[in-house]
């Protein structure tokens, strides 16, 4: 393992939270566990076995608690069980209530409240599924659930029905069935393996997997979502690296919300991923008071690029039941996305989305910059404000008619 994650014990991390150093990169440090091992802290079997996962743990660590977070822990294993690594753990500022690392993963009693139209299945991925642990709702690609287990709970979890098992969902997935529907299913080019984290299984089972898939010839491109180099970087192993770029093309999607996500253990962990070939893209969700906020959203992007990040996607946060207090408006988005757009490098500008409630899939959100349009011009805006003109050109016939014509001819 390397060097590099046993650096940096101390306590720095936390002492300087806020606008100037939302883009400095710290250690997580060891926090409460300054007399563990290095060799303990740096492997991600420890990091798991060692997970916060009761309210006496939680009491002990953060003397802080409040009656709100007290009595949402006490709740939780009814609903989305409490896990949170040793290491995401020191990430928490104890003195800040509103600390926005905290508030994604220590249960609020505000969970057990839920609107009418809060959802358990929020997009509809049961009624999508043909059978059990796999997602068709797009044409040419399908999510693949691998397990219900992620290395630390999201509170605003979209799958929470499923994820932790505290629901009594019991997720079996059934890998043979799975892959046989995907094998059987030639339009199928695009094979997105979720859950859960599928990062949690152990190299040999992740090969397993991948390698059966790989062997459909149809499946042209795998990706994995995960949220483990941000909850546990430890897991991102010389050993993982090298087994996962056998399966070229592989792309990785993390989900990190706040620039305190990306430490240096973060970006070690990130670096040796892209070290291995693998594109990595962001998504993030929309969270009220962690990151609903252009200063803050704006330092996370171009952190992401420093850590070889592509932002991909910020969610709209699912009408998951038990979520109102951390979603943010869509208002706050789109005013969060103009201030990205044309203010910092394209790279770093995600595509905001809202996953159709119900189940009609991933819907852009933008800001308007096209104001007006007709048959000969279109008037836009761009990032200041400034109003241009652009005169509309005529259209050819669509290519492939085009060609068709021509061969025609040709045949003539
Ligand atoms: C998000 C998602 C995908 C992947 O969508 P992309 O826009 O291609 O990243 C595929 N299937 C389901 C069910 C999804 O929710
Ligand atoms: S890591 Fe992903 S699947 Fe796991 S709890 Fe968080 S949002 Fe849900």
């Amino acid at each position: 393992m390397s060097n590099a994650l046993a650096a940096g014990g101390g306590g720095e991390s936390l002492d300087s939270v806020g606008p100037a150093s939302w883009k400095e990169f710290h250690s997580a440090g060891r926090g409460p566990w300054g007399q563990v091992a290095d060799a303990e802290w740096n492997d991600w079997r420890w990091q798991l076995k060692h997970r916060i996962t009761t309210l006496a743990q939680l009491e002990r660590l953060m003397p802080s608690l409040t009656a709100e977070e007290r009595a949402g822990a006490s709740l939780a294993n009814a609903k989305l069980a409490l896990a949170i690594t040793p290491y995401f753990f020191n990430l928490i500022d104890p003195a800040d209530a509103a600390c926005p690392i905290r508030r994604q993963v220590i249960p609020r009693i505000e969970e057990t409240h839920t609107a009418a139209w809060e959802m358990s299945d929020p997009c509809g991925e049961d009624s999508h599924s043909p059978v059990p642990g796999l997602v068709h709702r797009y044409p040419d690609r399908v999510l693949f659930l691998t397990t219900d287990r992620c290395a630390s709970y999201c509170r605003y979890c979209t799958r929470s029905r499923l994820v932790s098992n505290a629901a009594g969902y019991d997720f079996h997935p059934e890998f043979d069935r799975q892959i046989d529907y995907i094998a059987r299913t030639p339009a199928i080019r695009d094979v997105l393996l979720s859950g859960g984290d599928p990062l949690l299984f152990n190299d040999e089972k992740l090969e397993y997997l991948l390698s059966r898939l790989r062997a459909i010839p149809h499946v042209e491109f795998l990706r994995l979502g995960t949220r483990i180099p941000i909850f546990l970087p430890q897991r991102i192993t010389p050993a993982l690296c090298e087994m996962l770029r056998q399966f070229h093309p592989l792309f990785i999607s993390i989900h990190s919300n706040h620039p305190r996500e990306l430490t240096t253990e973060a970006r070690e962990a990130l670096g040796r991923l892209a070290d291995a070939g693998i594109p990595l893209g962001n998504q993030s969700v929309l969270l009220r008071q962690v990151n609903d906020d252009p200063a803050v959203m704006k330092a996370h992007v171009q952190k992401l690029l420093m850590c070889r990040v592509r932002p991909y996607y910020i969610y709209q946060c699912d009408l998951i039941a038990g979520s109102a207090h951390l979603r943010a408006s869509v208002r706050r988005g789109l005013e969060i996305m103009d201030s990205l757009r044309g203010h910092t490098s394209g790279y770093a500008v995600p595509t905001y989305v809202i996953d159709a409630p119900g189940g009609g899939g991933k819907v852009p959100v933008s800001p308007e910059y096209v104001l007006s349009r007709n048959a000969d011009r279109v008037l836009i805006r761009n990032y200041e404000g400034k109003i241009f003109e652009y005169p509309e050109a005529a259209d050819g016939a669509p290519l492939f008619k085009a060609l068709k014509g021509f061969e025609e001819h040709e045949l003539a």
